[in-house]
């Protein structure tokens, strides 16, 4: 388990600048197997968070708790030794260029026989699923067999926890998907902690089942990441949930007066929130045939996270004011967020 208890770092980026508050006062607990989001804007201060967590940022106060050892009071050779037990991977993956596949995944072992090197880096490499790039070197790989080659490294000793720092923000979508898949399956196979940092929803939405957003040094909110995305409390997650979603683009075709949504007499639009996980009927088909309407959709947004079902559409509905009215009522009355963003009147 990874407790963090009123954990403060600040920054002096010059003796007479005041101090930048980047961690300020954080609790937080991850209990161990878990794979747990840390997510905000950038410069939120995630990373220096996450840095905290091996001491690679030693907090100004607070304390940090790794399975019930406190890391801040160990003695270097001690923390050395915890260390060993928490892997990290980076953006930039940060291989060493001039030596091998094999030689960079090697690197942190100490204490065996070549042999027993070469096995163990042989075993770490069929486990992230490259075991033929041994012999390769780094300028010979893509970005995700890079990543990989990292990843290998980080496990080489067996840690507990996996710290990952933006490890897919300079991967194509696809190979994204591929590396959070692999973190799945680590996850599931080795029963390994990971502590995901990220600007990228997607990724949040991919594979944590909790995440904390940050904004200001702060934990601003933290939950089920249903939960969050389906109904976020705090304003900036909102901003964030929002800019994220597709659904925000109506707001932009509205502004830029797009026939696509300019409204015909008693036309109504309106944006259907799915804020819980039971939609499974067909609610936009149905809704026309109980009442009588045209539903015409135009946007749609619709996710599965966590297993659960979130997002919405953007709909116009048209028909009798009093009709519409009673699908407005059937959508809330199923737990479904409407709200009406243009109403041409009865
Ligand atoms: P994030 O990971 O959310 O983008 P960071 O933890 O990198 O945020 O940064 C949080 C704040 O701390 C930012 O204002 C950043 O400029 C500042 N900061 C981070 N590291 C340092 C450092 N080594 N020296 C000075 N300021 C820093």
């Amino acid at each position: 388990m990874i407790e963090l208890e009123h954990v403060v770092k600040n920054f002096h980026a010059d003796k007479k600048d005041s101090a930048i508050h980047a961690v300020n006062d954080v609790s937080l607990t991850i209990n161990n197997g878990e794979i747990f989001g840390i997510i905000g804007f950038s410069g939120a201060g995630k990373s220096t968070l996450v840095r905290c967590i091996n001491l690679l940022e030693r907090p100004d106060s607070g304390n940090v708790r790794i399975d019930g050892v406190e890391m801040t009071s160990l003695k270097p050779k001690e923390l050395y030794k915890a260390r060993t037990k928490i892997g990290m991977i980076f953006q930039q993956f940060n291989l060493m260029p001039s030596r091998t596949v094999l030689q960079n995944v090697a690197y942190p072992l100490k204490d065996m026989t070549r042999e027993q090197i070469r096995e163990r880096v042989r075993e770490l490499l069929a486990l992230v699923d490259i075991p033929d790039k041994e012999n390769a070197y780094p300028s010979e790989l893509s970005g995700g067999q890079k990543q990989r080659v990292a990843i290998a490294r980080a496990l080489a000793n067996d840690p507990t926890i996996l710290l990952c720092d933006e490890a897919t923000s300079a991967l194509d979508p696809q190979t994204t998907g591929a590396i959070l898949q692999l973190l799945k399956d680590l996850n599931r196979k080795l029963g390994l902690t990971i502590v995901v940092i990220t600007h990228e929803m997607e990724v949040v939405k991919n594979i944590c089942r909790k995440a904390a957003v940050m904004d200001a040094g702060k934990i601003i909110e933290t939950g089920d990441v249903f939960e969050i995305f389906s109904s976020p409390k705090h304003p900036v997650t909102r901003n964030f949930v929002r800019t994220t979603s597709n659904l925000s683009k109506i707001e932009t075709l509205i502004r830029d007066d797009s026939p696509l949504v300019r409204l015909k007499p008693g036309e109504v639009m309106a944006r259907l929130v799915y804020v819980y996980a039971d939609v499974s009927e067909p609610l936009i088909s149905y809704a026309s045939r109980a009442f009588d309407l045209e539903i015409n959709i135009i946007l749609a947004d619709v996710e599965i996270v966590s297993g659960a079902m979130v997002g919405g559409t953007v709909v116009i509905f048209n028909g009798e004011r009093e009709r519409i009215n009673r699908a407005i009522q059937y959508y809330r009355d199923k737990n479904i967020r409407v709200e009406v963003i243009q109403d041409a009147g009865a």
